[in-house]
């Protein structure tokens, strides 16, 4: 007879006991850390009699192996290393779901040789108490153009800090038109109320005027923000004050103005074509009291906001104790440093990975896509169609909106296979790699690859087919 026929009244109590779920895990799982098997084991018995209870008496118990797979399964996830490593082949170079910009070899080094100890708030000459960004905000100072400078968490912090320390209990005029949500979890009102700053809307979606924010402005108003749209374009019917027209008005006014750039680079990427939109020393010039923005888009380096500005207006917002809670780790403000240094020395186009993405010209992509082509097509073997063609890409991000770039992919598919299954079968693979799918076809842009990424596809490719003829 069915051991679980057996089981009258309660069917949990057909269910074995943590123990031996452990054990039979331990032997289908070898590799899974204890802990892990240990805490999948116990959810996945607690799920399962959640869930008897729900169905009542008449529920059967899943049986042992059932639960084994479902306790591995867990097991694997709970143990996995996060992040895990992944190849873009999105083409999009400040991916937010990918960790933003990659960065350079030597930043990486830096943040590493952090991870000990180091004289991050030490004066080594008079062994006392020193400045935990000294030399990074000059750095930052010199790129920006600008009187002082500030390194934070991100760029949310950033602005959350700006709005604290110029704007507590009191008002901040902003367009509509520059309501912005970010990624989902940023959204510009919603930072301004948690700052305990009142927001006065000014103009309509589409058009603010400069009278709009004159009459907007009272004795409470504390100062007049700008907001870069960062992932949206507006076109048509359209009218907004420009930085340089903000700023005359706040001097006028007596009122400072801050700007968030969003995404800011110190890089005049105008010669080859980029829009000037980005770039912080021509805001830093147009004289914004605070313009921030985030250290992990087209800068280059890791998460951090970066503040630029005028003496008064940074020096407060340093002063202000919010800024010990929002401050930067030692691992980012060390692979900041270094990217600053490879900014400040030249190096950027060879040695920033999002510089040298964006400004590769069409035809190395064009053979890189070839080569790899060459590679994917001996791995395939016949069981895909492996070809290249140009295409277009944007920069991600909630950088450079409506801008696309020329690029050069490898197209895939497969009669084994749909396009999404295809991909999927890549993002299953040992080292997922991430691609566009369009028009029944999987899509590999060279762009954005890594050195060392070309040989993970050849193997994704290889496992996503080994599965698709399963
Ligand atoms: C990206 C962005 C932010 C958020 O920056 P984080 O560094 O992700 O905190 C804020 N404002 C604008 C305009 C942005 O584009």
């Amino acid at each position: 007879m069915n051991r679980k026929r057996e089981v009258k009244g309660d069917p949990r109590r057909g269910l074995p006991a943590a123990d031996r779920l452990i054990r039979a895990l331990a032997a289908a799982a070898p590799d899974l850390p204890g802990w892990a098997a240990t805490e999948a084991a116990r959810r996945t018995l607690a799920e399962a009699r959640h869930a008897l209870a729900a169905a009542g008496d008449s529920a059967e118990p899943p049986g042992e192996p059932d639960l084994v797979a479902r306790a591995r399964t867990l097991g694997r996830w709970l143990a996995a290393a996060r992040p895990a490593l992944v190849v873009n082949a999105t083409g999009v170079v400040l991916h937010t779901n990918l960790g933003r910009a990659a960065l350079a070899p030597a930043a990486a080094a830096a943040a590493q040789a952090a991870a000990g100890y180091g004289d991050l708030e030490l004066d080594i000459e008079s062994g006392r108490r020193g400045d935990r960004l000294g030399p990074v905000a000059e750095k930052l100072a010199v790129l920006g153009g600008a009187e002082a400078a500030l390194a934070v968490n991100n760029n949310a912090a950033a602005l959350l800090l700006a709005l604290d320390t110029l704007a507590r209990g009191r008002e901040v005029v902003v367009s509509r038109g520059e309501l912005v949500e970010i990624g989902g979890s940023f959204r510009l009102p919603e930072i301004v109320t948690r700052a305990g700053v009142r927001l006065v809307e000014v103009g309509t979606t589409n058009r603010t005027h400069r009278a709009d924010y004159e009459r907007a402005i009272g004795p409470d108003t504390a100062l007049l923000l700008k907001v870069h749209r960062s992932n949206f374009e507006q076109s048509g019917f359209v009218a907004e004050v420009g930085l340089p027209e903000l700023v005359e008005l706040g001097r006028e006014r007596g009122l400072p103005v801050v700007d968030d750039l969003g995404s800011g680079s110190f890089m005049d990427l105008t010669p080859h074509g980029f829009p000037a939109e980005a770039d912080a020393r021509t805001r830093v010039r147009a004289g914004a009291d605070v313009v921030c923005f985030s250290g992990d888009k087209l800068l280059g380096g890791p998460q951090a906001g970066i503040v630029l500005g005028r003496r008064d207006a940074v020096g407060a917002m340093r002063r202000n104790p919010l800024a010990r809670a929002l401050r930067l780790d030692k691992l980012g403000l060390a692979a900041l440093d270094a990217t600053l240094a490879i900014l400040l020395e030249g190096r950027a186009e060879k040695e920033l990975p999002v510089l040298r993405q964006l400004l590769a010209p069409l035809a190395e992509l064009e053979a890189r896509a070839r080569a790899l082509a060459e590679r994917l097509a001996r791995v395939a073997d016949g069981a895909a169609r492996v070809s290249i063609e140009a295409d277009r890409a944007r920069v991600g991000g909630g950088t450079l909106p409506g801008f696309e770039l020329d690029t050069w992919v490898v197209a895939l598919d497969s009669p084994r296979a749909s396009a999404e299954r295809l991909a999927a079968g890549l993002r299953g693979a040992s080292v997922a790699v991430l691609a566009r799918v369009r028009s029944e076809r999987v899509l590999i842009d060279v762009r954005t690859l890594l050195p060392g990424d070309e040989a993970r596809i050849e193997t994704a490719l290889a496992e996503a087919l080994e599965a698709a003829s399963r």
